[in-house]
């Protein structure tokens, strides 16, 4: 059996099992937790965990918050991905691209999952949900950039993996796929050299992986991203603003250069999304914006991710810039950079009518608009 396979049958997933390591715990009360929310936590993530409350602790050990059901805007589904499901598997919001969901399963269930209401539960995903929603994806044309999610895809095998990308392949108009996956965070083992000679065969192929805390690149996932980066795959990271995990610049300003080192680029910064039983990991959307404000400027473009909220009820990803530009008006442009001076840039004045490319009889009537 493959090394990863074996570390994922030894996972913990009863909370009685950390009693030993963690005697602190109320094993109990987060039995009651893991009945709901699964819990699934790996021997490799589980020796990056020093305490229970530690920023990887937090991730991945369950918290009787979870279960808190207090006045709360959450729900199950905030980003209503069931109501844009044309078909299984399959998630369309956006006019050119689509999510293909392939698994449930992950090789640790994150504490404050998206898709908290799906990942770890009795409801697999079966090889014919797969191929409907292929089918959808190869009957709408308007798809152009598939992103292979989950669940991880990671976790399926090579052979399956192999097959969809395939089948994948197959449809002239899918220009572009990508995979995100926290494997190569939370179980680098499965990175291996034959996974990364497979899907080097299926360029363009981009993968978004999700580190959320400097203590997570360790050399074993140093060597798992760079097999990757070898096999010509422009990586990506996407991280959620979670309270007691990374709720502070600093923690950013090292993970994403830890990560750029790494040939990561930082790609989106979320702000968590409002998923019933993960509350108690929300941070204010000023925290976000002093993240970003951290790194612009202080460090390389390269480590400054979007930072984005994922609009409730459907809408889309939404970016949000701290206030660079103070005003923008018809003559000039107030702003001020990344260490808080003011600066003005002139605007363009109004051309010589030579220069317009605009018809003649038109151009009164322009003048009066502009
Ligand atoms: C995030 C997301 C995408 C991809 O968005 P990009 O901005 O292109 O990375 C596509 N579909 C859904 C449903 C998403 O949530
Ligand atoms: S790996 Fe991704 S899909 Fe799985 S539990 Fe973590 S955030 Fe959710």
């Amino acid at each position: 059996m493959e090394l990863w396979r074996k570390i994922l049958n030894s996972a913990v997933r009863q909370p009685a099992q950390l009693q030993r390591l963690f005697p602190s715990l109320d094993v109990k009360a987060l039995d009651t937790v893991a009945e709901t929310y699964p819990m699934c936590i790996n021997p490799y993530y589980l020796s990056l965990v020093g305490t229970p409350d530690d920023p990887i602790g937090r991730q991945c050990i369950p918290d009787p918050a979870e279960l808190d059901l207090g006045a709360s805007p959450c729900s199950a589904d905030p980003l209503a991905e069931e109501s844009l499901s044309p078909a299984p598997c399959v998630v369309h919001r956006y006019p050119d691209r689509a999510l293909f969901t392939v698994t449930t399963r992950c090789a640790m269930y994150c504490r404050f999952c998206t898709r908290k209401r799906k990942v770890g539960l009795d409801n697999p995903i079966t090889p014919e949900m797969r191929r409907a929603g292929l089918d959808y994806i190869a009957r709408t044309p308007e798809i152009r950039d598939v992103i292979i999610s989950g669940g991880d895809p990671l976790l399926l095998s090579d052979e399956e993996l192999d097959q969809i990308l395939l089948d994948l392949r197959k449809i002239p108009h899918v220009e572009i796929i990508r995979i995100g996956t926290r494997v190569p965070c939370v179980l680098p083992h499965r990175v291996t050299r034959r996974l990364a000679g497979i899907l080097r065969r299926y360029h363009p192929l981009f993968l978004n992986t999700h580190f959320e805390h400097p203590n997570e690149v360790t050399p074993q996932a140093v060597r798992a991203l760079s097999r990757l980066a070898d096999a010509g795959i422009p990586l990506g990271n996407q991280s959620v603003m979670l309270r007691g995990v990374n709720d502070d610049p600093a923690v950013f300003v090292e993970l994403n250069r830890r990560l750029l080192a790494c040939r990561v680029r930082p790609y989106y910064l979320y702000q968590a999304d409002l998923v019933l039983g993960t509350e108690h990991f929300r941070t204010p959307v000023e925290d976000g914006l002093a993240v970003i404000q951290a790194l612009r400027g202080h460090t390389s473009g390269l480590a400054v991710p979007q930072f984005v909220i994922d609009a409730p009820g459907g809408g889309g990803k939404i970016p949000l810039l701290p206030r660079y530009a103070l005003s923008v008006e018809r003559d000039e442009v107030q702003m001020q950079n990344y260490k808080g001076e003011l600066y003005s840039y002139p605007q363009v004045g109004p051309q010589p009518q030579a220069v317009r490319a605009v018809p003649p009889s038109r151009e009164p009537e322009r003048a009066r608009l502009t």
